[in-house]
């Protein structure tokens, strides 16, 4: 995701060029921008071109931060990934030393290792989560304990999310109608974590969801963001039974695989890879797509595809693909539309 930047160095432009020697002994940051050479002088066109080199600056926002000159010969000196990691230690993270960034992973090992949904959701001062059932219309953190939870990062003011919303209302309904109808011993449910920014839009957004919710402005919808490093929404966190993280990409999982995706683990994953690539056996090479003037080869990861936006129905994929040669349009497999041939003269 990017993020946007202020510019104002717009209004203190810097005017010589030994501003590295004169920081060389303390903490520097640079931060590559597109439109602007921040802390360069004004023949930094060239400079920043160099620099974009040395860091290899793929894109922006990009922070590279370097160490103080004693400790700026040691390997991995400078850190590369500071924008990753401003977004997820803060202040906190300072002074970006090798040592003090060991000791955060170190402390991130352990929260997770700690890990229950009960220290996930609750706080001291709240032990429950929102339902639409019930009187109170508050469900304990305890009742969830053993089940299969998913974490809902989303919000009304998002496009994607308003989108994503209803599918996943349908496939959760689906997971718990044959949950039932198996009488298993296990049971799935989703929490809504709300980045919404007035109750009103919250109230509305939630009221069409039949599962559970953290509060508006819940003090641990920031500590949940943070923890998970979720980027960007909508994103569907997967918890097991035992209050362990599945996955971050539930929502992927759901695209792919629709409600076959539960439980979300690893070997359910594995199993449904090769019932993929089984069924690709039988897919054409080559199909005409209703409302496209070109033919679309089958692609896979390895050959020619990789992740991407189905042209369709907006949403990921990865694995196989129906992809335009010609101007790179691609569909999931599901999505095509099969039609007999192109007639040029109607699509053209
Ligand atoms: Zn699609
Ligand atoms: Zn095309």
């Amino acid at each position: 995701m990017m993020n946007e930047m202020k510019d104002e160095t717009q209004a203190h432009p810097l005017s010589h060029n030994d501003y590295f020697g004169e920081v060389s002994s303390s903490r520097f940051s640079l931060l590559a921008s597109k439109d602007r050479n921040f802390l360069l002088s004004p023949n930094g066109g060239q400079k920043q071109r160099k620099l974009n080199t040395k860091y290899n600056v793929e894109g922006i926002p990009c922070l590279i931060i370097l160490q103080p000159y004693e400790s700026n010969k040691e390997d991995g000196a400078e850190i590369r990934n500071g924008v990753e990691l401003i977004y997820r230690y803060g202040i906190q993270g300072y002074p970006f030393s090798k040592e003090k960034l060991e000791k955060l992973h170190e402390a991130e090992r352990e929260k997770c290792e700690k890990q229950t949904l009960v220290n996930l959701l609750a706080n001291q001062y709240r032990d429950y989560v929102l339902s639409h059932a019930g009187v109170t219309r508050k469900v304990p953190i305890v009742s969830l304990v053993d089940k299969t939870t998913a974490l809902y990062f989303s919000a009304k003011w998002c496009v994607p999310c308003v989108k994503f919303t209803p599918k996943l209302i349908s496939i959760y309904e689906k997971i718990k109608q044959e949950l039932a109808e198996k009488g298993k011993d296990e049971d799935f449910e989703i929490v809504l974590i709300s980045s919404d920014r007035d109750e009103a839009s919250f109230d509305s957004y939630y009221s069409k969801m039949p599962w559970l919710a953290l509060p508006f402005k819940d003090p641990e919808i920031k500590n949940l963001a943070r923890h998970f490093d979720v980027q960007g929404i909508p994103c569907l966190v997967i918890i097991g039974p035992d209050g362990k993280t599945i996955t971050c990409h539930g929502r992927n999982l759901i695209n792919l695989y629709q409600e076959n995706a539960y439980p979300f683990t690893n070997a359910k994953v594995e199993l449904l890879e090769k019932l993929v690539e089984e069924e690709a056996k039988d897919l054409p090479r080559l199909v005409y797509h209703e409302g496209h003037r070109h033919d679309l080869n089958l692609v896979s990861d390895g050959n020619g595809g990789g992740p991407f936006i189905c042209c369709v129905c907006d949403e990921q994929g990865s694995c196989w693909a129906y992809q335009c040669l010609e101007c790179g349009y691609e569909v999931h497999p599901k999505c095509v539309i099969t039609v007999d041939c192109v007639d040029n003269n109607v699509l053209l």
